[in-house]
């Protein structure tokens, strides 16, 4: 587990590679739209790379070989850098916890059916708040809105750039 000061760290850093950037998608890492070698497959979650996504699936072993690399969720499970935050803060959630994480892990588990680089990285206490990182934005954003539907309270999204860093806030307070 990191501490608090390393994991701003880490966000400072994507945030630092958005200013940076200038058009040069290939040159980060986490972008689901690069293209691999097909078929890909990476040696950490065997996802496989082919017709253009990451998906669930076998690939038969041939002469031919078969490239290997690391999926855009694992680059971010190994380098820690997320691609949603969600924080969930408020007196509401004291008492409801497990509740509101329950509702955190049925979205994780139904977007993962249909899209694999869709993981959460970690589920971390924050002082009151609860902080959760996404691999991606998108992810981040469906927590947000199925907490907003079954507790109310007020959501906010800043929404990441192509695949950088997209923030999620809910709160609630009574
Ligand atoms: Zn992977």
């Amino acid at each position: 587990m990191l501490g608090e000061t390393s994991v701003s760290g880490v966000i400072g850093m994507v945030e630092g590679e958005k200013r940076g950037r200038l058009g040069g998608r290939s040159l980060n890492p986490y972008y689901e739209g690069r293209k691999y070698p097909e078929p890909t497959v990476c040696p950490r979650c065997d996802l496989v790379y082919r017709n253009g996504r990451w998906q669930v699936g076998e690939v038969q072993e041939s002469g031919r070989g078969v490239n290997r690399s690391h999926c855009p969720a694992c680059r971010r499970e190994i380098d820690r850098i997320p691609g949603g935050i969600v924080l969930l803060s408020g007196s509401y959630i004291s008492d409801r916890r497990e509740e509101i994480l329950n509702i955190v892990r049925n979205q994780a588990a139904a977007a993962a059916a249909n899209r694999p680089l869709q993981r959460i990285m970690w589920i971390e206490d924050k002082g009151d708040a609860i902080e959760i990182a996404t691999t991606d934005g998108h992810l981040a954003t469906r927590i947000g809105k199925a907490i907003e539907a079954a507790c109310k309270g007020t959501l906010s999204i800043k929404r990441g750039h192509e695949d950088q860093l997209t923030r999620v806030y809910w709160e609630r307070k009574d």
